[in-house]
């Protein structure tokens, strides 16, 4: 870690947990094999609420980019920034064999934020929130990065037992989806806690979906109601 980035909103042992399951990134059924179902789930939601193709898009915490190349095959121009080594050279590798351009870079949302303010169309920030130590500063750096008129994706995990369920004990312990200690259950985020960072940085809230997942099928799917566990945010940045 650098000098500039030392006193950053990073959390290094947060980092290095992605470091270490880098190289399983793109397996579909390794321990991001969550990230994967979700994908074109979120993917098809961003779209529909701000449609992507041949818009400049910065995904913060972009990880190995499932998101990144998802967003690049509509037809989006993607830059994708994370603080991960490893995360970004997987990333940059598949974009490689993908054969797509994806711009990626090691930075924090808040150090992007200081030389590319206004510069994207839209800003994407997904599963990432719960791993910063402050996460608010993160939602400021993802308005600064967005011109006015544009949109910012959050998603996350709520906070309550039901999450605590879901999310650790069913992920991590039942299932074994995820490695145990990958998420804490302090940093779930509120969509109420959410709403008021994104307002205080000048945003406006224009929906919230619930993330849901359907053990029977498998899949995930998007409600309108049930926002219980995983959660997303659709904002704007006033013209
Ligand atoms: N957004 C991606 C990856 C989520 S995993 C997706 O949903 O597919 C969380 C990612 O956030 C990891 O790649 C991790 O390295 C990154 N991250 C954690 N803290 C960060 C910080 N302070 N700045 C930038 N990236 C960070």
């Amino acid at each position: 870690m650098t000098e500039s980035t030392l006193n950053a909103n990073v959390d290094p042992a947060e980092i290095g947990k992605f470091e270490r399951m880098a190289s399983r990134w793109w397996d579909p059924n390794g321990e991001f094999k969550p990230l994967h179902e979700l994908n074109p789930v979120r993917a098809n939601y961003i779209d529909e609420m701000a449609p992507v193709a041949g818009k400049h898009i910065v995904d913060v915490g972009c990880g190995g980019g499932l998101l990144c190349e998802a967003l690049a095959q509509r037809g989006a121009h993607m830059t994708g920034i994370d603080m991960g080594t490893a995360p970004l050279e997987v990333a940059q590798l598949h974009a490689l064999e993908s054969k797509l351009e994806i711009h990626y870079v090691q930075n924090t949302a808040e150090a992007f934020a200081d030389t590319h303010k206004g510069e994207f169309d839209h800003v994407t920030c997904l599963e990432m929130l719960e791993h910063v130590p402050d996460p608010a500063s993160t939602v400021k750096a993802c308005a600064e990065l967005v011109r006015p008129g544009g949109s910012v994706f959050f998603s996350t995990i709520n906070r309550n037992p039901k999450a605590y369920a879901m999310a650790i004990l069913g992920a991590e312990y039942l299932l074994q989806w995820l490695p145990k200690g990958t998420h804490e259950y302090k940093k779930f985020i509120r969509p109420s806690e959410l709403s008021a960072w994104i307002r205080a940085a000048g945003l406006q809230v224009e929906d919230i979906r619930g993330v849901v997942f359907n053990p029977l099928t498998k899949r995930y799917r998007l409600s309108e109601r049930d926002v219980d566990v995983n959660y997303m945010i659709a904002a704007k940045k006033p013209l």
